[in-house]
């Protein structure tokens, strides 16, 4: 019998999470070794099959066609696809307008294709109407069975009238059962207001619930439920639906057979106007640097949020602690946020904390931890100390910026 000789150095490496050669050492990803004793060890995690599906749902393969190397795993990965739902002849039309906040399709957006999905049912089709350029390239598993792109520099910008214009006409073809839009402050609560004063029909706003003959919307500012018979044109709030997320849609292009009219507009859009992030509403700001009890170098984090133009935000140890004031602090207890992009440096990220950004559409995290639950929620990690990464990320962005200016010139 062979005899096992025991490496404690190395064992002692595959425990220590932050030592460098940890990744090498550790049995993590294997699905078997062989233990100190000679007894072989399984990780019932990988040993179990289970892989994570297109829709970020862990699934528990049964067939055994995943043991065996992770290579092999990364395969059937891949292999796996949504089952395709075609409407060729729809009965009906359910038309969105998604806000498509810098140019995608955002949380709100995705929740309001689910409610059009679940309106129409096997027999409609879901078209999504889309102005201008966007960059947009998962529309097909939103839920979108038809995309209505509607190009021309009278809808770059704010251009509501333009828009309103153009929905009428698409009214006028497709005849949709129902109209959605986001009631949102991004675009879609004005757009769909205007469009209901056009159609002559009354929107039921800020829906959050619909059943088949009715929908449920918040009313008398934001304390009452309003319950009215199911309208056809319906500006939703966000969370109105589950998105899409078991099935793939065809999204397929289509274009409008009439020409559309165009009209003088009365509103000029004079471009975006710079504001200070500092000045933003927690609430309301797109980009977030928030910090924890991880950061060291506060001053450092407040440089950073100015060369990254972002707002700040904090903890609630960083608060208690006394370097951020009590509005900064995001969470169950202080402000729920909905960023595009929340950027998470020294945060654990405790279920208070986790709560008040589950509406941000990307979240990244700066942390030496690997383990810690924020980096398990996060879209982007990057390991390593606070000062280090946000004093490299600064000089990122200013190379960047730099590079812009001389391209510029
Ligand atoms: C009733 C109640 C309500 C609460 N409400 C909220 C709330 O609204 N908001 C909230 O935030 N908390 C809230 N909390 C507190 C919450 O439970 C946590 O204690 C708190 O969020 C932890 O803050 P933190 O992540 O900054 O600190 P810690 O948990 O101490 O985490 C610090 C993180 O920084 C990392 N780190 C350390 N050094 C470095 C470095 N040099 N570089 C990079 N990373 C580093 C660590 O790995 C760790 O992950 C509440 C608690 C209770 C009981």
């Amino acid at each position: 019998m062979s005899i096992i000789r025991r490496d404690p150095r190395a064992e002692w490496i595959a425990r220590n999470r932050l030592h460098p050669l940890h990744a090498a050492m550790s049995t993590q990803g294997q699905i078997s070794w062989m233990g100190p004793n000679g007894v072989l060890r399984k990780n019932p995690h990988l040993a179990a099959a289970g892989f994570i599906g297109p829709a970020g749902l862990k699934r528990i393969d049964r067939s055994g066609a995943q043991q065996g190397t992770s290579g092999k795993r990364a395969q059937v990965e891949t292999q796996v696809q949504l089952p395709l739902h075609v409407v060729e002849q729809p009965a009906f039309h359910i038309v969105v307008v998604p806000d498509l906040v810098g140019g995608r399709l955002s949380s709100h957006d995705k929740d309001l294709l689910g409610l059009a999905r679940k309106l129409a049912g096997d027999a409609g089709a879901v078209v999504a109407v889309v102005f201008g350029s966007d960059k947009e390239n998962q529309y097909d598993v939103a839920g979108v069975d038809r995309l209505l792109r509607i190009h021309g520099e009278a809808f770059d910008g704010y251009s509501p009238e333009a828009r309103v214009l153009a929905l009428a006409a698409v009214e006028q073809e497709f005849k949709p059962r129902h109209w959605l839009l986001p009631d949102s402050r991004t675009g879609g609560g004005e757009l769909g207001r205007r469009l209901g004063a056009k159609l002559g029909e009354r929107p039921a706003t800020r829906v959050w619930q619909v059943s088949d003959t009715h929908s449920t919307g918040r009313a008398g500012g934001g304390q009452q439920d309003l319950q009215r018979p199911l309208a056809r044109l319906i500006l939703a709030a966000a969370e109105c639906a589950e998105p899409v997320s078991e099935t793939r849609h065809e999204a397929r292009e289509i274009s409008l057979k009439s020409a559309l009219a165009h009209s003088l507009p009365r509103i000029e859009d004079l471009g975006p106007v710079a504001v200070d992030p500092a000045q933003i509403p927690m609430a309301e700001a797109e980009f977030i640097l928030s910090g924890g009890n991880g950061v060291r170098d506060w001053n450092l984090f407040h440089q950073a949020a100015q060369v990254l133009g972002a707002t700040e935000g904090a903890s609630r140890v960083a608060v208690d602690d006394g370097h951020m004031p009590r509005n900064r602090q995001v969470g169950a207890t202080g402000t729920w946020v909905t960023a595009r992009v929340y950027l998470a440096v020294g945060i654990s990220g405790a279920i208070q904390h986790l709560q008040g950004i589950g509406a941000c559409d990307k979240v990244v995290a700066v942390n030496l931890d690997v383990g810690c639950d924020m980096i398990k929620r996060a879209d982007l990690s990057v390991i390593g100390d606070s000062a280090e990464i946000l004093t490299a990320l600064m000089a990122k962005v200013s190379a960047w910026r730099q590079e812009g200016k001389r391209d510029a010139a």
